[in-house]
């Protein structure tokens, strides 16, 4: 069964979809069965994957609304993972779901239709704490949190784990963190620095080692719908979001063997 990652921060501009994109498609080089959801209405990670968000019929709004299969949305993308693509039909789900039942478990139920396919799932999330973001808390095992290091972040971190606090207590009581992940990182920057030393102080070990350099072959390879690794393999970026996939495909890995350990030991 595949484990469920949600990469969310209601903060938008933060390098989510940079980092479900390229995340995704540094673990399907590794030859892991990545699918990666598109669930922000504006579509991004859908083109950032090299698919036109015009022209995907079924996508996730079909599959929200019980009107298509997922099986029938997802496609595959050049770079290996496969894709539930998303647009702006998004928010028109999101609106109609306001009434539904069970409405914040509605991605959850689609995706364990198809969950067995994959090793992991990778959820873009919109820049908000609605429905949307609350369907994909409720979906995930963890929650990855991009982080810019700038003066404002901490702030909107309160926010951000209030809910997460909220998911527990009513929808996903297992919900973890999956960690801290400092984006646009600027060595050159002094506040940068003053934000990650308050970042390691608070979260500790939830904050990654990993750390995403600001680097403009990033920012590039969206307009040429392509992950980092197809646009420029040998970048800061593209190595950064290879050393990210390793740290967390790691921590998993040592998860597995703590819970054997202490399943073995009671
Ligand atoms: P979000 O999904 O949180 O709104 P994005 O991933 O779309 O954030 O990133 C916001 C903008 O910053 C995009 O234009 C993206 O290309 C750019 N960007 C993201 N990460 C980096 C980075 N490490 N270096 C340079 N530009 C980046
Ligand atoms: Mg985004």
């Amino acid at each position: 069964m595949a484990r469920i990652i949600a990469v969310a921060n209601q903060k938008g501009g933060v390098g989510k979809t940079t980092t479900a994109v390229n995340l995704a498609a540094a673990l399907a080089a590794g030859r892991r069965k990545i699918l990666l959801v598109d669930f922000d209405p504006q579509g991004n990670a859908t083109m950032a994957s090299g698919i036109d968000k015009r022209e995907v019929r079924p996508n996730g709004c079909d599959v929200l609304l019980d009107e298509a299969a997922i099986a029938e949305a997802i496609i595959p993308t050049e770079a290996g993972y496969d894709l539930l693509p998303g647009n702006g039909d998004l928010t028109a789900a999101e609106l109609k779901l306001m009434d539904a039942m069970a409405r914040e478990s509605r991605l959850k139920e689609h995706l364990a239709a198809v969950a067995d396919r994959y090793q992991l799932i990778i959820i873009d999330c919109p820049p908000s704490l609605h429905l949307l973001t609350l369907n994909a808390l409720t979906a995930a095992d963890s929650l990855l949190i991009p982080v810019q290091c700038e003066y404002f972040a901490l702030e909107g971190l309160s926010s951000l784990l209030d809910t997460v606090k909220a998911v527990r207590q009513r929808l996903n009581p297992a919900l973890a963190i999956e960690g801290l992940l400092r984006t646009m990182y600027d060595v050159r920057n002094n506040l940068g620095n003053e934000v990650s030393a308050q970042l390691t102080q608070h979260f500790g070990d939830q904050v990654l080692r990993s750390i995403i350099p600001r680097n403009v072959r990033l920012a590039e390879a969206p307009s040429h719908g392509q992950p980092i690794h197809l646009y420029d393999r040998n970048s800061r970026g593209a190595i950064a979001y290879m050393a990210l996939a390793t740290e967390l495909t790691r921590r998993d890995r040592q998860r597995k063997q703590d819970a054997g350990a202490a399943s073995t030991a009671a």
